[in-house]
Formats: C-alpha cells, structure tokens, sequence
C-alpha cells in the first residue's frame, strides 16, 4: 500500500517522463524548425549567422585581448594562444552593479573601457607603457573579441545591434546603436591600441574553444552552453543558410549558427508540458517563450521543484507548515536540486540539511525520499530534452555520415555541478541513437568565453 504522498509523488514521475516517442518527436522537430531558421528571417527559434566562417585546428597562435560581459561579472582577459591546442589565460573580474546594468549605454560600455585599460596598465608589459600608441596612429593593436551573450542580429563578424536584454540588463540606449561601436568609441576616447575585432555569442566561443583544445580532430560541429540558461552553435553549410542568399566566391564553405534553442518549440507541439511548468512561464517576464529554456536550464530547475513542493503542502501532503522560504518565488538554485540528487545515505542526510537549510523545514525519511524522487526527474527531464535536441542537431548536420566520431564543447554549470548529468545525456543519446552514441564525444570546453573570444578575433 502507497502513501497519498507516495502516490503523488509517483504521479508526477510519471507527467514528467518522456516516452521514446516523445523524444524522437522533439529531434525531428528540432529539424524542422532548424530549417524553417535558415530559410526565413524573424523566426521564433532564430538561427542566427554568426560570421564566424571557419573552426580552428588548434595551431592558431598569437596574443588576444577578450571582454566577457556576463551576467554578474565583467572579465578581461588576455588569451596567449600558443599552438597545439595549448592556450594562457590572464583573466581580472568585476562585479556589474545594478547601476551599470541599468543605466545608459555611455555607463556601461566607459566602464567596459576603463577595466581593458586597467588591464593592460596591470598585465601587458613595458610594450604597453612604453609605446603608449593611441588608437588611430599606425603603433601596435590589440584585437579584442567581445563576448556578448544577449540576443544580437549580427551584420558582420564585428557588428551587430540587441534585440532586446535579458539576465537584469535595462538599458535602453543600447537598444539600436551597434555594439562594438558603442564599445570602440570608448576605447578611443581613451587612446587605448585596441580593436574590437569580433563580437562573439558564448556558444560560439565554446564551439571555437572545445575545436581548439582537442587539436584539429576536425568533427567538432557544435557548442553547447548549459548553464543560466541554455542555447548551442553549429557549424553549418554556408549554402544550406538560403536567408542570406546565395553563397558568393567570396564567402566561405561554412558558416556558425547561433541558435537560440531556448526558443524551440515554443508553440509547444512537441515538448510536454505539465502545469507546473506553465506556472512557472507565468512568473517569468517573457512569458510564453523560451519555452525550451524553461525545462532545461539553471535558471528554472529550482523554481520547477518550489512549486511542485508548494504544491504538495498546499495538499497537505508534505511541509504541513510551509516556510516563508517555500512561499517565495525563485528562492532554491539548481545547486539545491545537485546538494539532494547526490545524497546516497542511508537516512537521506544531506537532503535533511539541504532542505533544512534552504527552505527552514523538517523532514521525516518519507518526505526526503519523494523529494529525491522528484529532484531526480526534474534533473533527468532536463538532460533527456538536452539529449533530444542533440539527436536533431545530428539529423540536420548529418554529422555521423560525416565523421566517424563527432565531438561536442559543452559549458555551464549545470553540466559541470549536476551530479550525473552528462551520463543522463548519454542515456538519451543510446535511446534515440543505439550503438551510434558511442560515436559522441562530448566534453567541457573550459575557458570558452576568453578562448573562443581571442579565437574569433584572430579569424576575424
Ligand atoms: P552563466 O550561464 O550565467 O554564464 P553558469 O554557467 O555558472 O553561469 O550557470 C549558472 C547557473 O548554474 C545558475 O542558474 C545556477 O542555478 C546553476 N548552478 C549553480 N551551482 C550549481 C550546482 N552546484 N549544480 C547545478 N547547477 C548549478
Ligand atoms: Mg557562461
């Protein structure tokens, strides 16, 4: 005989499994839709041409400056690439404060400038010093790559103007102006010798990065950002991408797509879809899309598994006190959901503290147990959508008749912290592809937003 706890708990397993058929539905929507992107401008799930026009062999070398403008921190970084797949990185932080990222546009991107400046003064030797060569005289450049992971409509390898800002960012004299010009125009005011030579996606960099390191293996076709949230770039036909018209002789063989996958699917024909998650899409501001997002990545894991809980309270199944921490939107992170899918004790310790902790409650064994059951399906949800939309990613690259192994540069920390959860990926790769998925590589591309970064502007 079950609990009612039990048997709730069990039901929702249950609404959050997906079937084979489910999943093989999603890859071959992933198809569909992919194309839909590379035919036809303003589409939900974009596909956007990243300029970035050849993958390295890992023999690039060289010195590069890179800004990461995350969603907290601003690095400046300077990549020394030395060949063979072997890179140096000089890196300094500072934290955005909430002025920055909603004040003007002037703000942020002088503030941009002023880190670079203190970088070089820190770390670039006398050269710097010495020669003091200002922007506009024929004295050495650095060429910068910016790492700018909001949505952008890229016009060139160096240009390309927001659609709109996510992560907290306001700023609204930023909506328009092309970015790297907003961004040079500082740096020339402060007669700093650096050129934006690339405005770069994060899953660009990771792509670039992940080809980098592994040295020319040449099949690595994509990247792979698991992290806030979640999106991939792709290297695709240049002739297959029809909306920017017919290749020229100018133009190369390939060209790398910025997807934006968090928006696949986003009319829901094909991803499941429970009433957890439609409350919430309700919380969040772009309600209604980024539907794929919202199953996926870090930013969401912690509210799916509040809510279910609330839930179950509310039924008074579980909490019979909810704490004020329970009651409040966006209170656990997807470290909370890896702290209980990693507790392997007898008594469910860690899941005592961790609740205890984060939400201020007690639990008996059988509430820590349906926990842990739900964590588990909220996490394996997660990696088996990750895996789907992969196997679409290996339909439309037709990658395997391609290559004899192909490789993926994965980022974030969703895929570096959740327990297990590359080998979930690779459960949904062997149910959607048999013993092909042994021909999968997937690894971390570490330092992808510096490296991939420098490696963008040296093609630049
Ligand atoms: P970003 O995507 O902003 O570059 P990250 O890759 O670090 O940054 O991802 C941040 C996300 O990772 C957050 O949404 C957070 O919930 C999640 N996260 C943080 N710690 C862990 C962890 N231990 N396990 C799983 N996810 C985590
Ligand atoms: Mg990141």
């Amino acid at each position: 005989m079950s609990t009612p706890l039990q048997a709730a708990t069990s039901q929702v397993v249950e609404e959050f499994s997906l079937s084979t058929e489910t999943l093989r539905a999603i890859a071959a929507e992933f198809v569909v839709e992919a194309q839909r992107g590379l035919r036809l401008p303003g589409q939900s799930m974009p596909m956007l041409p990243s300029y970035v026009t050849s993958v390295p062999t890992g023999e690039e070398k060289g010195v590069f400056l890179a800004v990461d403008l995350g969603g907290t921190n601003l690095r400046v970084c300077s990549v020394h690439l030395d060949g063979n797949g072997k890179f140096k990185i000089v890196a300094s932080k500072s934290p955005l404060t909430k002025k920055l990222m909603t004040g003007t546009a002037e703000g942020l991107f002088s503030f941009i400038a002023e880190q670079v400046r203190d970088f070089l003064a820190k770390h670039i030797d006398e050269r710097f010093a010495e020669e003091q060569p200002h922007a506009g005289s024929t004295g050495h450049y650095f060429k910068l790559g910016f790492t700018f992971s909001f949505p952008v409509v890229q016009t060139g390898i160096n240009s390309g103007t927001l659609l709109r800002w996510t992560k907290g960012f306001d700023i609204p004299d930023a909506i328009g102006p092309d970015v790297c010009e907003l961004l040079q125009e500082q740096l020339d005011k402060l007669k700093l010798p650096v050129h934006v030579a690339a405005l770069v996606n994060d899953t660009v960099g990771t792509l670039l990065t992940r080809a980098y390191t592994s040295a020319g293996n040449g099949s690595t076709i994509a990247g792979i950002i698991l992290g806030t949230g979640t999106n991939c770039a792709y290297v695709e036909d240049r002739a297959a991408v029809t909306k920017l018209g017919d290749p020229t002789p100018a133009d190369r063989d390939i060209m790398i797509i910025n997807i934006e996958w968090g928006s696949f699917n986003n009319n829901n024909t094909v991803l499941t879809r429970t009433p957890i998650d439609d409350a919430v899409d309700a919380e969040t501001p772009n309600k209604g899309v980024h539907i794929f997002e919202k199953r996926v990545s870090g930013m969401f894991l912690g509210e799916i598994i509040r809510l279910l809980l609330l839930d179950l309270s509310a039924k008074g199944l579980i909490f019979c006190q909810p704490s004020h921490e329970l009651l409040t939107p966006w209170t656990l992170d997807t470290s909370f959901l890896s702290a209980v899918e990693s507790d392997t004790s007898v008594d469910l310790s860690t899941i005592e503290s961790t609740v205890s902790s984060s939400l201020g409650l007690p639990t008996t064994l059988a509430e820590r147990e349906s926990i842990q059951q739900l964590v588990k399906i909220i996490g394996k949800r997660s990696a088996y959508l990750a895996a789907a939309i992969i196997v679409g990613l290996l339909t439309q690259t037709k990658a395997l008749d391609k290559y004899p192994t192909v490789d993926i540069g994965m980022d974030g920390s969703v895929f570096q912290l959740y327990p297990g959860y590359a080998s979930m990926i690779r459960d949904g790769l062997r149910i959607l592809l048999g013993k092909d998925a042994s021909r999968v590589t997937i690894g971390l591309a570490e330092d992808g937003s510096g490296v991939g970064a420098a490696l963008c502007a040296l093609v630049a």
